[in-house]
């Protein structure tokens, strides 16, 4: 059984009972025998909530504070859902983006990811063990915290899978699927099945916000199938590749 990449988004994982609700997926693959990597974004709201208290202080923090706070949602969220995990029995480890590391130049609010060094996810997952990394955020060679953009961390699942050449990647989400207009405000929208990472790039740059733009470029150039799908509802989502 291969590698399977899983990311949850703030949605997904807003509350207690919800980051236990994701463990039900990560279990089911796991349970299956697959090495499972799970990225998660920060909890809810939470990178919105830092953006404005920020904005209390300074309408211009420097970019390198400013990814300093921003970056912090999402070490939160590994580390409450590997508790989740232990809670419940199974050996996982988290891991923040410096720590892996996941190098990124030094663009910061907007990097791009140069490259992953994939030695410390091999070696846990090759203690049986899930291993659950902090979405949008990165390091520069010179050490200093970085973030991905909003949305971020969809592009962090999707740079992982590819460094780890995974079978698939999951992003879980609050829409069951990549529809060609906003399900959430047209009823009459309708649900793609497959898509190529053309047709999803085109949906992206026409402003279709399921997901990260950067991410659908690596997944691309790297071939990497994303499946776009409910955290929530049990139907088959979208397939892009
Ligand atoms: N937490 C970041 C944001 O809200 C990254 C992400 O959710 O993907 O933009
Ligand atoms: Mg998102």
């Amino acid at each position: 059984m291969g590698i399977i990449v899983e990311k949850f988004g703030g949605s997904s994982i807003s509350n207690t009972e919800k980051l236990f609700n994701c463990c039900k997926h990560i279990i089911k693959e796991y349970d299956a025998g697959n090495k499972v990597v799970v990225i998660v974004s920060a909890q809810g709201k939470l990178t919105d909530r830092l953006i404005s208290e920020e904005k209390e202080i300074t309408l211009h923090p420097s970019p390198r504070e400013h990814d300093v706070l921003l970056s912090v949602g999402e070490q939160i969220s590994i580390a409450k859902l590997v508790m989740c995990l232990e809670n419940l029995g199974y050996n996982a480890i988290s891991f923040c983006g410096w720590q892996i590391p996941i190098i990124t130049d030094n663009k910061h609010g907007d990097c791009n990811i140069k490259k992953i060094k994939t030695d410390k996810i091999i070696e846990a997952l090759n203690q049986n063990k899930i291993v659950v990394i902090a979405g949008f955020q990165g390091i520069t060679t010179n050490g200093e915290i970085t973030t991905l953009g909003r949305g971020g961390s969809d592009t962090t699942a999707v740079a992982i899978s590819a460094s780890l050449n995974a079978e698939i990647c999951y992003i879980y989400t609050d829409v069951d699927g990549v529809y060609d207009k906003d399900p959430r405000m047209y009823k009459n929208s309708l649900k793609f099945k497959e898509l190529t990472y053309d047709k999803m790039l085109e949906l992206s740059n026409n402003g279709a916000k399921v997901l990260h733009n950067k991410c659908v470029e690596i997944a691309k150039e790297y071939k990497v199938p994303l499946v776009v799908k409910s955290t929530f509802k049990e139907v088959t989502g979208t397939l892009i590749n």
